[in-house]
C-alpha cells in the first residue's frame, strides 16, 4: 500500500476515479492519502457519469455530496416509469437537472392531434439544501412545491412510490366544478360543449375522480425502452394513438420474434393500461390495391385468406425441417424488411370513421394483426382482426375491421433515455 500512497495526489485521484461510488467510500477510509484523493471533484463526477449517466452543475455542494447524499440513495429513480392508476396508467420520466431529480408526467396531447408535443407536468423533485439535507417536494397543484415523500421500502429498483404530505394544496380556489371544467379543457382538450354529451361527461368525470384520488400517492413501475435494431420495420418506442371517445392514449411498441406488440401505457375503462392493444403478425404481409382497400368486404376476405395461407405455411414448415425452425427462434429478432411488400397505396375503407385527419396516400407496409376490445370495466375482452399500416418510421395506423374505424399513431419524440 505504501507504494500507492507515495504517488502524487492527482495520480492517486485518477486511479480512484475508476472505482464505483461504493468502492470509493470504502477506499476513503483506508488511509489519509486515499481520503484526500477521494475528495477531488472529478473522481465523483466521473463516478456519477458512469453509474447514472449524469453530470452535476456548479453549486455550493461538491460532486461528492451530490453523489453520496442524493444519487447514491435516489439515483435509481432516473428513467422511464408507468404510473399504476387503474385503469388509466400514466407515463413518467425522471431526469437529473440542476442537481435535482425531477419527476415529469408526460400526457398525450389533445385528441385527435397525435403529432402535437406531449403535455408535461411536474410531479416531484428530490434535491439537497445548502447544508446537504435531502428535500423531497410534491410539485402538483396550483400552489407550488410542498412536502412530499419517496419511501425507500425495499431494495427493488423496479418500483417506487411518491407521496404528497399536503393534499389540501392541490385544490383550486375556484371550487371543484371549476376544477373539473379546467381539467377537461387543459388536459383532455374537451370544450364545455362536448362535456354536455352524456357519454362524454360520464367518461370524463370518472377519470377526473379516479386520477384525483390517486394523486397523493402514486406507485410507479419501471419501463424498459427496447433498443432499436437496424433491421426492424419500424423503430420500437412510445407512440400516441387515437382511441375513439377515450381520446389519445400512449402505447409502447416492442418486438417479440416476428410479432410487433403495442402495449398500453395509458388506458381507459374498456381496455386498461398494461394490456396488449395491438398485436401484429409480420409473417402476414399484405399488398393491396386501392380498390381492394376501400371495400370492407374485400378487406375481410383478404385477411381471412392471409390467415389461411399462414396456417398452411406453418403446417408445411413444421413437417419439413424442425432444425430451421429452431434457428429462427434462437435469432431473437427475425423481423426483417427482406421479401416484404414495400410502398403501396393507402385508402380508407368506405364507411370507416376517420376523424378528419389528413392521411398519407401511400404506406410503406401493411400486415394483418389483432386489436383488443372489451366492454366497460374490461368485461369480455377479445381480439378482433385489423390491419397494421406503417406510413413511415414515426407514424402508423391500425384499421379495426369489425369496428370500422382507424386509429392513428405518432411517435413520442420527447427524449426519455
Ligand atoms: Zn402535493
Amino acid at each position: 500500500m505504501e507504494s500507492l500512497t507515495a504517488f502524487p495526489p492527482e495520480l492517486l485521484a485518477h486511479i480512484l476515479s475508476f472505482l464505483s461510488g461504493k468502492e470509493l467510500a470504502t477506499a476513503a477510509k483506508v488511509c489519509k492519502a486515499f481520503h484526500e484523493a477521494s475528495k477531488v471533484d472529478f473522481v465523483w463526477q466521473r463516478c456519477m457519469n458512469r453509474e447514472f449517466g449524469v453530470s452535476c452543475a456548479a453549486s455550493s455542494l461538491s460532486p461528492r455530496e451530490i453523489y453520496t447524499k442524493l444519487l447514491h440513495k435516489y439515483g435509481f429513480l432516473l428513467g422511464t416509469w408507468q404510473i399504476e392508476i387503474k385503469p388509466y396508467g400514466g407515463l413518467v420520466h425522471v431526469k437529473f437537472q440542476n442537481n435535482k431529480l425531477l419527476g415529469l408526467q408526460y400526457g398525450a396531447p389533445h385528441d385527435p392531434h397525435v403529432d402535437w408535443p406531449m403535455m408535461v407536468k411536474e410531479l416531484f423533485q428530490v434535491m439537497l439544501d445548502d447544508e446537504g439535507n435531502t428535500i423531497i417536494n410534491c410539485l402538483q397543484g396550483p400552489q407550488g412545491p410542498h412536502k412530499g415523500q419517496i419511501p425507500l421500502l425495499n431494495a427493488s429498483t423496479a418500483r417506487f412510490m411518491s407521496k404528497c404530505c399536503c393534499p389540501d394544496l392541490h385544490r383550486h380556489p375556484q371550487g371543484r366544478e371549476q376544477e373539473f371544467l379546467k381539467w377537461c379543457q387543459e388536459e383532455m382538450g374537451v370544450s364545455e360543449e362536448d362535456i354536455m354529451f352524456q357519454h362524454m361527461q360520464e367518461l370524463l368525470f370518472m377519470k377526473f375522480m379516479i386520477i384525483n384520488q390517486y394523486q397523493f400517492c402514486y406507485v410507479y413501475k419501471r419501463l424498459t425502452m427496447p433498443p432499436h435494431l437496424p433491421e426492424q420495420l419500424i423503430a420500437p418506442g412510445l407512440f400516441k394513438g387515437t382511441y375513439g371517445s377515450h381520446g389519445l392514449e400512449i402505447v409502447l411498441l416492442t418486438y417479440d420474434r416476428h410479432y410487433i406488440h403495442c402495449k398500453k401505457i395509458t388506458g381507459d375503462p374498456n381496455v386498461p393500461a398494461s394490456e396488449l392493444s395491438v398485436l401484429v403478425d409480420t409473417k402476414k404481409p399484405l399488398m393491396l390495391d386501392e380498390e381492394q382497400q376501400v371495400d370492407p368486404t374485400e378487406l375481410a376476405r383478404v385477411t381471412e385468406q392471409a390467415d389461411k395461407e399462414e396456417e398452411e405455411m406453418n403446417g408445411n414448415s413444421a413437417s419439413n425441417n424442425q432444425s430451421q425452425e429452431g434457428e429462427a427462434c434462437g435469432s431473437g429478432h427475425d423481423v426483417s424488411q427482406q421479401h416484404l411488400p414495400q410502398s403501396q397505396p393507402f385508402a380508407i375503407p368506405e364507411g370507416f370513421r376517420e376523424r378528419g385527419i389528413n392521411y398519407p396516400k401511400t404506406c410503406k407496409m401493411r400486415f394483418c394483426g389483432t386489436g383488443l376490445i372489451a366492454g366497460h370495466g374490461y368485461t369480455s375482452p377479445s381480439r378482433t382482426p385489423g390491419h397494421f399500416v406503417v406510413f413511415d418510421d414515426d407514424n402508423f395506423g391500425f384499421l379495426w375491421l369489425e369496428l370500422r374505424s382507424l386509429s392513428v399513431y405518432s411517435r413520442v419524440t420527447e427524449k426519455m433515455d
